[in-house]
């Protein structure tokens, strides 16, 4: 994870602006802590040495002239895991409140750390202007193995992520529509009986790189 965070700083590859979400300004970082088949980013993994480090303040300002110049409503860290490097990306979500506190910040998270850590919840409560979705990558920790390449146990690192964001901060689940199932939903359905209409079936695009790694696990 050092690779990818300095002191405050992060490591980005590149800023752009993006269809999602009606148009949204997004800021694809480096470095995930997991390894799913299925991600389209993998090569930025397997490059390290891609990317600059930004402080918070320029992350923020980019976002929001990208925003600005496109007349978009919504930014984004994407591209890998943006809940790495915590005080970083809390750092970025409050600058952009400040600079535009209309704009929503969308924060797409794997839930790991969310999960692992009480207080990261918390953190994330003090913003209005913030909205988490958290994207769970199969139903169960059945196969939760084989699809992230991280122990199965994880999976409730995700479930409780959802527990922990739960009357604090606005979010909704995603899920992988090719492994989505009653297992996820019953979870959700747990926590609170209205999280699993809120579920999100997000459908896999597979390009031509991420075929072969799929095939090398046995998914296709
Ligand atoms: S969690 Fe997201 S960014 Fe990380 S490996 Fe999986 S799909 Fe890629």
């Amino acid at each position: 994870m050092q690779k990818f965070c300095r002191n405050n700083e992060r490591k980005y590859y590149r800023f752009r602006a993006d269809k999602y979400y009606g148009g949204i300004a997004t800021a694809d970082c480096m470095g995930c802590n997991m390894d799913c088949a299925f991600c389209w980013s993998w090569r930025t993994r397997a490059n390290p040495e891609m990317g600059e480090f930004y402080s918070p303040e320029e992350v923020a300002e980019r976002l929001v002239k990208v925003a600005h110049n496109n007349g978009f409503r919504a930014v984004r860290i994407s591209g890998n895991e943006p809940t790495l490097c915590r005080e970083h990306l809390l750092g970025v979500i409050g600058e952009v409140e400040d600079l535009d506190s209309s704009l929503i910040f969308i924060l797409e998270t794997n839930g790991i750390e969310i999960g692992r850590d009480e207080s990261y919840a918390e953190d994330l409560s003090k913003f209005g202007n913030l909205h988490v979705r958290v994207s769970f990558k199969t139903r169960s920790p059945e196969n939760f193995e084989i699809i992230t390449g991280r122990p199965k146990e994880w999976f409730e690192l995700q479930i409780k992520a959802v527990e922990r964001l739960h009357g604090k901060v606005s979010f909704h689940p995603a899920v992988v529509a090719e492994y989505a199932g009653e297992y996820l939903i019953k979870r959700l359905r747990e926590i609170s009986p209205e999280i699993p209409a809120k579920l999100e079936h997000e459908s896999l695009v597979i390009y031509t790189h991420v075929k072969k790694r799929m095939r090398a696990r046995g998914l296709i």
